[in-house]
């Protein structure tokens, strides 16, 4: 296609939160972990948008002009393309979404009928999509070095990384969080895919499955440089590490720490890991290191995941927690061996690990898996006159018939398990909290200044903000004694450690919380949704317009 090349890349069009003829679903919204996480959390759910990282990192990594769309209206789409020239138009997507990419494909058809489509993204494993839509091209994993090789240009030169602020439009209890640079998050992705190549997993999947992964940043060094210059520009000091087994890289992980501790960095990192390989690291380390937030699988008990093999995952979350990193614990829902009878024990079991955050998910084989293979050469799957596409994504039918669980009542499951966790451990927030807690007592007179440093920044909000909130909490669940005892212990501990200025934030600003709280419960009931701004950007300018 050469260097004159115009090229655009936008993700599927919103609103995403509403049920619609292109297969939106209220249930399915563009939130991450209000969609799989906090979910059942109402006023105290987590809202936050998440860029579309991968469209960035390939803007960023191609020499054309290169426009980005990201969460657009379809008139917003429309507009772009009727008043704009491309040559190549880009789009990435889900495979729920799969019926707004054959609405965009049609539509660059109709006003840029020379331009090339490139499809990518989770819904380049669909089967049979080149019958579905109108493409030219689909392309399964990743999507810098392909785009270079289509456009003639080095696919080899080293990966530029983009800007990408984590937290867009964070709200929770009906309060608009509004993050100043340093307080927000950068992303940072250092690697793509996973080894470990569980056979359900689909991002592992996508990127070649067990044994393969892609490191756009092979060293330590490398990575701390990129992060360096993260730091500078973003002013930022906390890092999304968007790598779906970041301390699998074990000598890039220790090579990071020895920079960190030698140029006196105390960022704080957010990561996913499995929980076999945290637990190959001491807790000194993993501290050093910054960990803030560990998203761990726990998928479920007696699984026969290797990453699990021979860790107590009740210990690690327990002593992760006590020394202030936050666990967000993933729990599979409808695995082979999972029964009506039995998955009350399975939940129970769940929501004794008592995380900050719980994901609950439900077992599903996902095209380009080891389990959609599996399961389709028995002639199990549903056909999607029985699920549609738009609703199979995982939080609320089977795409398979399960061989125990039926009548549709994996939806029932799930919510229970979702229900269960928050009945007995509470709001994620309170939970943070305490592991905030937990972390500011044993690390506030540590000796190393470092992680003194960091841990000061991350429990900054405890005595003032984090006492208002328990405060509030602790009025909102009375009814609940489980809850209101544990709650009313944290509330203590706060005032306790942080004395009267913790007792006048409970008093004074805990009821104008509580306030907020019952205005967004409200607001919830009715039927109040959220959805992502648009963001508009061309290439190399850094620039960024929000429509
Ligand atoms: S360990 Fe996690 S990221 Fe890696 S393959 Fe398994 S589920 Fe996927």
């Amino acid at each position: 296609m050469g260097s004159q090349a115009r090229v655009l890349l936008s993700s599927v069009f919103g609103p995403y939160a509403q049920d619609d003829e292109y297969g939106s679903r209220t249930i399915n919204p563009m939130e991450l972990f209000h969609n799989q996480v906090t979910r059942m959390q109402g006023p105290f759910s987590l809202r936050i948008f998440n860029r579309s990282w991968g469209l960035m990192l390939i803007q960023k990594n191609i020499e054309v002009p290169c426009t980005l769309l990201d969460f657009p209206t379809l008139e917003r789409f429309i507009e772009e393309i009727r008043t704009h020239q491309y040559d190549i138009v880009g789009i990435s997507s889900i495979m729920v979404n799969v019926l707004k990419v054959k609405k965009m494909c049609e539509l660059v058809r109709r006003y840029l009928p020379h331009a090339l489509i490139v499809i990518g993204g989770h819904i380049s494993n669909l089967p049979n999509l080149a019958d579905m839509i109108d493409a030219d091209h689909i392309v399964k994993g990743e999507g810098v070095r392909w785009f270079r090789h289509f456009l003639g240009e080095d696919v080899d030169r080293s990966i530029q990384h983009p800007q990408v602020y984590t937290n867009i439009g964070t709200r929770t209890m009906g309060i608009r969080v509004r993050l100043k640079p340093e307080d927000d998050m950068a992303t940072l992705i250092p690697s793509v895919g996973c080894p470990q190549g569980c056979n359900f997993c689909s991002t592992s999947a996508m990127f070649g499955g067990k044994g393969k992964f892609v490191n756009f940043y092979e060293t330590g060094d490398e990575l701390f440089d990129i992060m360096c210059q993260l730091e500078s520009s973003m002013k930022v000091r906390s890092f999304f590490v968007m790598d779906e087994n970041f301390l699998l890289h074990r000598r890039r992980a220790l090579r990071l720490l020895e920079l960190m501790e030698s140029h006196d960095k105390a960022w704080s990192l957010h990561i996913f890991s499995s929980a076999e390989v945290l637990s190959s690291y001491t807790i000194e380390q993993l501290v050093s290191m910054g960990l803030s937030l560990v998203w761990m699988g726990l998928e479920g008990e007696g699984s026969q995941y290797t990453k699990l093999h021979g860790v107590d995952t009740f210990t690690l979350v327990r002593e992760l927690r006590s020394h202030g990193i936050r666990v967000l614990g993933s729990t599979i829902i409808g695995l082979e061996n999972h029964t009506p009878r039995n998955i009350d024990q399975i939940i129970e079991y769940a929501v004794r690990h008592n995380s900050d955050f719980h994901q609950f998910m439900l077992y599903m084989p996902l095209p380009g898996t080891p389990l959609y293979n599996e399961i389709s050469s028995k002639g199990l799957l549903k056909h999607e006159s029985e699920l549609s596409l738009p609703d199979q994504h995982g939080q609320f039918k089977f795409n398979y018939f399960h061989p125990h669980i039926k009548g549709d009542l994996e939806e029932a499951l799930l919510l229970r398990a979702f229900d269960r966790d928050y009945e007995m451990n509470g709001p994620s927030i309170v939970r943070m909290i305490r592991t905030g807690l937990s972390g500011w007592k044993r690390y506030k007179n540590c000796p190393d200044k470092r992680i003194r440093r960091r841990i000061a920044c991350e429990s900054r909000d405890l005595a003032k903000r984090g006492t208002a909130v328990v405060a509030a909490a602790k009025a909102y669940c009375a009814e609940n004694p489980i809850l209101h005892a544990t709650i009313s212990s944290l509330l203590e501990d706060l005032c306790n450690e942080f004395g009267s200025k913790a007792r006048r934030a409970a008093d004074l600003a805990g009821p104008l919380v509580l306030e907020q709280i019952m205005e967004e419960t409200h607001q919830l009931q009715q039927g109040v949704t959220y959805e992502p701004p648009t963001f508009y950007e061309k290439s190399n300018t850094g620039r960024e317009i929000q429509l």
